[in-house]
């Protein structure tokens, strides 16, 4: 087991978390992932981890349903050790202009997106504060900051992300524990591929540095915040963005 601990990914399996849990392997983190249907994704994501030299454990967890987060959250601390730090990446889109969209995809988006992520910190946060210490970060978007049409739902769930991660920044700040956000733009994973070429035409016309970002942007900036070089920074939601504008 890596003397730094275990860093928990949720929707470590693809896309922006399976970077950041790369990443904080290459860092020297055990990790542990969740994803909801994973397959072989998740296999390669466990070998390329294992390949780095630390610890892995990933399963099965609906972000969703807090009962399957609370004894993924046991599991871990039975197979790991102490975990140390978590990151809500796991996300969904259901998108819809909000006069056609259904109240099925209303609530899905924010209970993968918000009430996973409040699963999440509400499982660990204990455990952090009796530690005194712990990282969280979470993932939102920055349909959060500016609102997104025909993302009604996703950008609720994302400011909603905004409010309670700088709630709980100032609850557990005098416990040695730090809450910070990072906000992509446009990145390429499996969630911008379906975008046709005019709405790709579009996004990059909204971003001054003029390429959709990879998600190794984001998790060079993940990396740092779980770092203790960022030992001061809490509270804060930071744009990955290339400098977009709506
Ligand atoms: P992605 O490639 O579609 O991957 C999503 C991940 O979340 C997968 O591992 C998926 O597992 C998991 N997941 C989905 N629903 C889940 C649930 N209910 N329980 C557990 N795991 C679940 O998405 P991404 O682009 O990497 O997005 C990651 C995060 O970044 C999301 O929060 C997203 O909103 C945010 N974000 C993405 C972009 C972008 O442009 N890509 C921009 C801004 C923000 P399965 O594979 O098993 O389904």
């Amino acid at each position: 087991m890596s003397e730094q601990g275990c860093v928990v990914v949720t929707g470590g399996s693809r896309g922006i978390g399976r970077a950041v849990a790369l990443q904080l392997a290459a860092d020297g983190f055990d990790i542990a992932f969740c994803y909801r249907t994973g397959g072989a994704a998740a296999e390669e994501t466990e070998k390329e981890i294992r390949e780095l030299g630390v610890e892995c454990y990933h399963a099965p967890c609906d972000v969703a349903d807090l009962e399957s987060v609370q004894a993924f959250v046991k599991t871990v601390e039975e197979k790991l050790g102490g975990i140390a730090g978590l990151v809500n990446s796991a996300g969904i889109v259901k998108d819809n202009p909000m006069v056609l969209m259904p109240a099925a995809d209303w609530h899905a988006v924010i209970d993968t997106n918000l009430t996973g992520t409040y699963n999440f910190c509400r499982s660990v946060v204990f455990g952090f504060m009796k530690r005194r210490s712990g990282v969280i970060v979470n993932i939102s978007s920055v349909a959060g900051v500016f609102g997104n049409p025909t993302q009604s739902n996703y950008s609720a769930a994302k400011s909603g992300i905004h409010g309670m991660s700088r709630a709980l920044a100032k609850e557990v700040a005098g416990y040695g524990v730090r809450v910070n956000v990072v906000a992509p733009g446009f990145i390429e994973t499996d969630m911008t591929a379906g975008l046709g070429e005019k709405a790709r035409k579009a996004a990059l016309g909204m971003i001054p540095m003029k390429r959709i970002g990879e998600p190794e942007d984001v998790s060079d900036l993940v990396s740092f915040l779980v770092s203790d070089r960022a030992a001061y920074i809490t509270g804060q939601v930071i744009q990955v963005d290339g400098g977009i504008a709506f």
